[in-house]
């Protein structure tokens, strides 16, 4: 999908890409003044499109500037014709704990800040031009680019509020659904409703042919969510046991450093259970290793070693693994079943592990579909 958009420049620390699907907005402009038997008039009808992009673009950097307030970083915003698509981070590492109340906050910010341009531009243009009739048809027209302005930011606040995920309205819907239900059901409820309203729209795209713009747009940026989706259904649902590396090496309390070390450059390895016979007691890095040695000489193992560290069950979720190596700042957690150690997963395993499994999964779906 990357392909589709081109980049443009930076904002807010974001690339700014714009989708060459927002040039189709140039087909209902054109068409409209078809119908009503008068010349296109290219000037107008490019410096229209470029407003209702500029509105867009307004509109996206109210959801980033929430956005960042609330410390989230916006990779990418990619413009679309009738609103567009804040890349908060594609595939964030490790991932944020879903917070509902900051969602629904950056997401209205988005629709506000229309409805107030909006707002703003008719009373500006009503002290400015006493007669100006806003509310005469057609509403969005290269003829009339005051009046188009208005009401442009008009929809785009209204249309952005309709719960169909991705759109605003839908966001703020999965935030209220994962209230009652875990987060990746909510989301895939809002994706639900939302592919019902692309349909919708594009049935009544033989009324009006903005309708299949608008469409349009819910599906392609559907699309462009699709990544962070899957990437959250594999958190939810893979267990520790599908990542969990079986083979690795473990130390033993009573080892040296010394010998410790001689063991980290045969494995590749960072981390390390320390076990004594088939019990865990504690985790050591093979940097704590080296720190150790460097700056108190050779030891045992058993005086270095974390003690504090957290375990996993091997049929725990990820997301649930997730919010532990988070919270804790751990790099490492030994999966047990029951008393015995079984696996280990590591920040370095899970990285890797997880761009395959989205992939692989993504295939498997193809194939089903198929
Ligand atoms: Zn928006």
């Amino acid at each position: 999908m990357k392909s589709w958009s081109i980049p443009v420049g930076r904002l807010l620390g974001a690339e700014l890409r714009i989708h060459l699907f927002s040039l189709a907005l140039l087909l209902p402009i054109w068409m409209k003044q078809q119908l009503s038997h008068t010349t296109p008039d290219i000037l107008r009808s490019v410096a229209l499109m470029l407003m209702i992009l500029g509105s867009a673009l307004l509109h996206e950097l109210a959801h980033s500037m929430v956005a960042l307030r609330n410390g989230i970083p916006v990779r990418s915003i990619v413009l679309l014709p009738l609103g567009g698509v804040s890349i908060m981070d594609d595939a964030p590492f490790p991932p944020r704990k879903p917070d509902p109340a900051r969602e629904i906050r950056i997401a209205m910010a988005g629709p506000l800040l229309s409805l107030g341009i909006a707002a703003a531009a008719a009373v500006m243009i009503q002290a400015v031009i006493p007669g100006a009739r806003l509310g005469m048809r057609p509403w969005i027209h290269p003829a009339s680019l005051l009046r188009s302005l208005v009401w442009t930011n008009i929809f785009l606040g209204l249309l952005n509020a309709l719960p169909a995920y991705p759109l605003d309205g839908g966001r703020i819907l999965r935030a209220l659904l994962s209230r009652r239900m875990d987060y990746l059901r909510a989301t895939r409820r809002a994706v639900t409703i939302g592919q019902g309203f692309a349909i919708a729209f594009f049935v009544l795209g033989m009324y009006d042919l903005w309708f299949t713009v608008v469409g349009l747009f819910i599906f392609v940026a559907a699309q462009l969510e699709e990544r962070t989706i899957e990437f959250q259904a594999v958190l939810e649902t893979v267990r520790m046991e599908d990542v969990m590396l079986t083979e690795f090496s473990t130390l033993s309390p009573a080892d040296t450093l010394e010998h410790a070390l001689s063991k980290a450059v045969h494995s590749l390895q960072d981390d390390f259970p320390v076990v004594r016979g088939s019990s865990m007691v504690g985790v050591i890095s093979r940097q704590k290793i080296l720190d150790a040695l460097r700056f108190g000489g050779n030891a045992y193992v058993q005086s270095v070693m974390n003690s504090a560290y957290d375990i996993a069950d091997r049929s725990e979720t990820l997301a649930s693994a997730f919010r532990k190596i988070t919270a804790k700042n751990l790099s490492i957690i030994p999966v047990v079943d029951g008393e015995h150690l079984v696996g280990i997963v590591t920040l370095q395993n899970l990285m890797h592990s997880m761009g395959m499994l989205a992939e692989s999964r993504k295939l498997q779906r193809q194939t089903e579909e198929q």
